[in-house]
């Protein structure tokens, strides 16, 4: 029976998982080792239960006493904080899905690699901050990472066994978001809830906001570079607003391969669940001739400056990869939380990117969770600053 482990369980990637198992079985095909959460402490007891999850964590020690409360009568056993998050990453499990939001995935993250283990990774957040520190773990313990992202799972499965040389570059697709047809000048009064709504695909709120500023797919270009090991420059963005080609692969022969699908996580993450064997899923077929048009087109970068700045991250190197991510978490908090306009985000970002340099950050790349976090504080501390000067 395979054993499997949920960080991020009640998220939207997490539910995913989480209706998939069920569709595969549930507790009676898979030993479910630990679930983790945060906040909603319902819907993660009510997983466990359906699971019989051995351990159940949520990121909040206030939360614990709620939790135990919920799994009375259970044999599932309550943890919390960030040491309940590295018992869930630590313990055996066959496959390990990271879904928590944000740079709280890379401890637990990192745990896992440790153990040598399998990692089906959605936290691109992780391959962003600490790209160098997980390739040299992996490497070392003999871990397995696999792709969950959309278009990192359809690169993954385009170029199988192709000889990296061959390649003459990758295009990642990107719907182009909420604000994709508004007039530029629009944009700076773009509200929270207006750029919560993403045109195709359901996910949680902040990278839904992350993608109609274009900020996902920096994330997810940085991701690719990390992921595969392809140099920055052949590396492009396609507009795509109908979400059916998530990645193409243009070889030098002048052949072009391309992976589509409908936009259901559920089958990236199923792939992964499955890897290497491709598993019936509850997802459906795509029907081409129903969708009937398939459009493309460039990203404007004056309209999405997040895409330039992951160019400059790229070619820095060093710990940019953790000062952007931390900045852009920082610039986002506060544009959800009304400090930041929309367009405001960007230049935070800029901002922290230029005062790292300035401290030497991107020398060398971080060789340890701490050295990491240590830039991840400087970012979001570089990026709060900015607004005192806006
Ligand atoms: P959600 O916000 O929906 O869920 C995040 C999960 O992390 C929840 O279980 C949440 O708990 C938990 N969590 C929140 N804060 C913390 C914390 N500080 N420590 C530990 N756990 C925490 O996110 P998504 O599912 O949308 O995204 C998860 C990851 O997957 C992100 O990195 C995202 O970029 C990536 N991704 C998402 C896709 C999608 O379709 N949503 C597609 C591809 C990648 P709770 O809700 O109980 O508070």
């Amino acid at each position: 029976m395979k054993s499997v482990t949920i960080l991020g369980a009640t998220g939207s990637v997490g539910e995913s998982a989480f209706d998939l198992l069920q569709h595969e079985g549930g507790a009676d095909a898979f030993r479910t080792v630990a679930l983790t959460g945060g906040r909603n402490i319902a819907r993660l007891a009510e997983m466990a239960r359906a699971l019989r999850a051995e351990l159940a964590v949520t990121a909040w020690p206030d939360l614990l006493p709620d939790l135990r409360d919920a799994l009375a009568g259970t044999q599932t056993r309550a943890l919390a904080g960030p040491e309940g998050l590295a018992e869930a990453a630590a313990r055996e499990a066959d496959w390990t899905l990271s879904a928590i939001v944000g740079a709280a995935g890379l401890a637990p993250g990192l745990r896992v690699l440790e153990r040598g283990g399998v990692l089906a990774l959605a936290n691109k957040e992780t391959l962003v901050a600490a790209g160098r520190l997980v390739t040299a773990t992996s490497a070392r313990t003999g871990a397995r990472l696999l792709p969950v992202d959309s278009e990192h799972s359809a690169i993954f499965q385009l170029l199988g066994h192709e000889d990296r040389a061959a390649i003459r570059h990758i295009s990642i697709t990107a719907s182009g978001g909420a604000f994709r047809d508004w007039p530029l000048e629009r944009l700076a009064s773009a509200t929270v809830a207006q750029a919560s709504c993403h045109p195709n695909w359901s996910m949680g709120q902040r990278i839904t906001i992350d993608s109609a500023s274009m900020f996902n797919k920096a994330l997810e270009i940085i991701e690719a570079h990390e992921f595969f090991d392809i140099p920055a420059e052949r590396i492009r963005v396609l507009i795509h607003p109908q979400s059916i080609v998530h990645a193409m692969a243009s070889f030098c022969d002048g052949s072009s391969t391309a992976h589509l699908g409908v936009p259901d996580m559920r089958h990236a993450i199923g792939y992964a669940l499955n890897w290497p064997e491709r598993r019936a899923l509850p997802v459906e077929t795509l029907d081409l001739a129903s969708i009937g048009t398939l459009t493309f087109d460039r990203p404007d970068e004056g309209r999405w400056p997040a895409l330039r700045l992951a160019r400059e991250v790229m070619a820095a190197g060093g710990a940019a990869g953790a000062v952007f991510n931390a900045a852009k978490e920082q610039a986002l908090d506060d544009f959800i939380a009304g400090r930041l306009r929309f367009t405001d985000m960007a230049q935070a970002v800029q901002h922290a990117l230029e005062s790292a340099a300035g401290q030497g950050g991107f020398a060398r790349s971080p060789a340890t969770l701490d050295e990491v976090l240590d830039w991840d504080r400087a970012g979001r501390r570089a990026a709060a600053a900015w607004k005192g000067r806006a």
